[in-house]
């Protein structure tokens, strides 16, 4: 083919010049990624020649090669994997996967700049990471199943070149013409000691070469013995396949950076084996941070399935709950054949079982982390809790386990402190009955609510669920423990013991019949806008709100079911006022015009209160101002 010079996407431009200047603290990273694609690579060709077997013809004992050239100052990693053809090429190192760059740039966008190499960190970035100790980089790759081998080259400084290229064994080498200052990375002991450090699991030997080799003439007698069958620098061994007590939290560390291609640490290390009917090994991992695309649909998640040792493939979704598509990690079944297709597995008993038990084991370490270690939990939950919290809608068998591993914040926590239901129950006055809740958009409008007022004054503790998700949960909410889940905005509520709540409805009743002549105006005059007007039992400092019926949508679900563009039936609801309140006794001596106008804007302070739009602000700022005057 004709030699082709391509511009890297900006975006690629941008990120190179990050990867290189910022991303990472430790330019020695580089190795891990490049063996790290090689043995991906490997698993590819391994995988894809169990239907294919002619991609396999050439009967390949898999490995890596890292060849030193102390002369060139070149190092060189070879693998004989799946191989890339021009397009590949193209495709894979001239371009980030665009949704990932999307994410990306809006990303950079949001956060303005702060915080990069964390940002990158999300993103695969792995080849890349080749231009921070290298000023040129040549990939030669020969597809398997394909006759010609290719080319591609670049400085890292904005351009590419894809062509011909010189290649006869299947598979890829990466040269990289090391910088002045990184020829650190010639030395073999080097070498070995990152090998070590970073990539000792690696299934598939990887071997060391230094060039220029001794010359036979130059060497001592005693080096003229048999060259010995060299060594590979790696132990090989599956991590997951080790005793626990064996494995170093550093390794198991390095590990899920190779997985993940995350930068950070992971948050969490659940290592376990699954007996009984169906016997795997897992390795799995909660990360620190959501990623980028956590929400977005067709972002790959899952586990990385193999049948006993060898690597099936990637982002088996089918392993994990959606609620759980944050964890990472490693599964090993030696009970699945090993032709297995992901069609076939999509309705696998194995399949299914294996995933039964790892959502039961991940269950159980969060509930063990929120129980010991209440700092890390809290990491965790702002990162993964909405999406946890999915599961209590869509996984009915472990639905409880998910409620108490919930957090909310309430009337009664200090602000940026959360309490579970467990706590809320167990705080609960001895004449409470249900758990109260109130769902807000914000949560400083849960605070100042109205509705709250009563409860609080009884001691009752009032969750805020201000999150979508827990709006759209509270269906399938209901109880905890027995104990039913009330929306403090609806119906009826009644607080104390018995007795109080009798003495309570007496003087309700009172009331109502001292304030009928004002219930009554106001009735008439809100016709149109509210179903009633009734003397309220959860307001104390307020003089007024708006409830909804005990079935009805809540304020905030209606809006966000607008905001959605969602034909939402209005449903009228009823305004509650405060007898005891000093304004509804002046206001019940009015009349005519002046008592019209103070019930329109009783009726707005209540719409405010509850974060929703008044029908005519014009109007409301003028009434207001001519009551300020007065
Ligand atoms: P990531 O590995 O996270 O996808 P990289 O930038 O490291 O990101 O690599 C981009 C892509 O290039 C890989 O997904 C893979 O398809 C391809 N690739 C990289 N190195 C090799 C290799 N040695 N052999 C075959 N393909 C490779």
């Amino acid at each position: 083919m004709e030699k082709k010079n391509h511009l890297f996407k900006a975006e690629i431009k941008e990120m190179l010049d990050l990867v290189v200047n910022s991303l990472y603290s430790k330019k020695e990273i580089f190795l891990r990624e490049l063996l790290s694609n090689a043995s991906d690579a490997i698993d590819r060709a391994k995988y894809q020649g169990l239907t294919q077997p002619e991609l396999v013809a050439d009967n390949p004992a898999w490995r890596i090669d890292i060849v030193a050239d102390k002369d060139a100052k070149t190092l060189m990693i070879s693998d004989n994997g799946a191989g890339m053809n021009a397009e590949d090429l193209e495709k894979n190192l001239g371009v980030i996967a665009s949704s990932g760059t999307k994410a990306f740039r809006a990303a950079l966008k949001e956060k303005g700049g702060t915080n990069l190499p964390e940002l990158i960190g999300q993103f695969g970035v792995g080849f890349y990471a080749a231009f921070m100790v290298a000023d040129r980089v040549r990939v030669v790759s020969k597809k398997r199943g394909e006759d010609s081998a290719y080319q591609w080259e670049s400085d890292g400084a904005g351009a590419y070149t894809v062509e011909d290229g010189a290649r006869d064994a299947y598979g890829t080498s990466v040269m990289l013409h090391l910088r002045t200052d990184f020829e650190e990375y010639l030395d073999e002991w080097r070498i070995r000691e990152l090998v070590k450090n970073y990539s000792d699991f690696i299934a598939y030997p990887i071997f060391f070469k230094g060039l220029p080799e001794k010359k036979d003439a130059d060497k001592k007698d005693e080096d003229k013995k048999e060259p010995e069958a060299p060594k590979p620098l790696n132990t090989m061994v599956a991590l997951w396949k080790r005793a626990r007590k064996d494995v170093k939290p550093e390794e198991y560390a390095e590990f899920y950076k190779h997985l993940t291609h995350d930068y950070d640490e992971p948050l969490e290390t659940i290592h376990f084996s699954g007996e009984g009917q169906v016997e795997f090994k897992a390795l799995l991992f909660l990360p620190k941070k959501a990623g980028m695309d956590i929400y977005m649909p067709q972002t790959k998640r899952g586990l990385s399935l193999y049948v006993r040792n060898v690597f099936i493939g990637n982002d088996f979704d089918m392993l994990l709950p959606e609620y759980l598509r944050f964890a990472k990690g490693v599964v090993d079944s030696a009970d699945l054949p090993l032709n297995v297709s992901r069609e076939m597995l999509q309705d696998d008993a194995v399949i299914r079982k294996i995933k039964q038990a790892v959502t039961s084991k991940i269950l159980s370490s969060l509930q063990e982390m929120k129980d010991k270690k209440s700092d890390k939990y809290k990491e965790f939950y702002e990162a993964f809790g909405r999406i946890v919290k999915e599961g209590i809608h869509t996984d009915w068998e472990n639905a409880d386990r998910i409620k108490k591993l919930a957090l909310y914040p309430s009337a009664k926590t200090e602000a940026g402190k959360m309490i579970s239901l467990d706590e809320y129950v167990k705080a609960m006055p001895k004449d409470q009955k249900d758990i109260y809740f109130l769902s807000a958009e914000r949560l400083e409008e849960a605070r100042h609510s109205p509705q709250i007022e009563q409860a609080l004054k009884h001691g009752c503790d009032v969750l805020f669920f201000v999150d979508p998700v827990d709006e759209w949960l509270v269906d399938s909410f209901r109880e905890y423990e027995g104990k039913k889940l009330v929306d403090i905005a609806k119906g009826d509520v009644q607080f104390g013991s018995e007795k109080e709540q009798k003495a309570e409805k007496e003087a309700n009743e009172k009331a109502t019949a001292d304030l009928k002549p004002f219930l009554d105006a106001v009735k008439e005059q809100l016709k149109d806008q509210v179903a009633d007007v009734r003397v309220s039992t959860r307001l104390a400092d307020s003089p007024c709100c708006l409830v909804a019926g005990a079935n009805a949508l809540s304020a905030s679900m209606e809006r966000m079911l607008r905001a959605m563009k969602q034909d939402v039936p209005h449903e009228k609801r009823t305004l509650e006022i405060n007898a005891d309140h000093p304004l509804v006794a002046k206001m019940k001596g009015l009349s005519g015009d002046e008592l019209k106008d103070a019930v329109e804007l009783l009726y707005d302070q209540a719409l405010i209160a509850e974060g929703s739009a008044i029908p005519d602000p014009g109007r409301f700022t003028k009434l207001l101002t001519a009551l300020m005057l007065k």
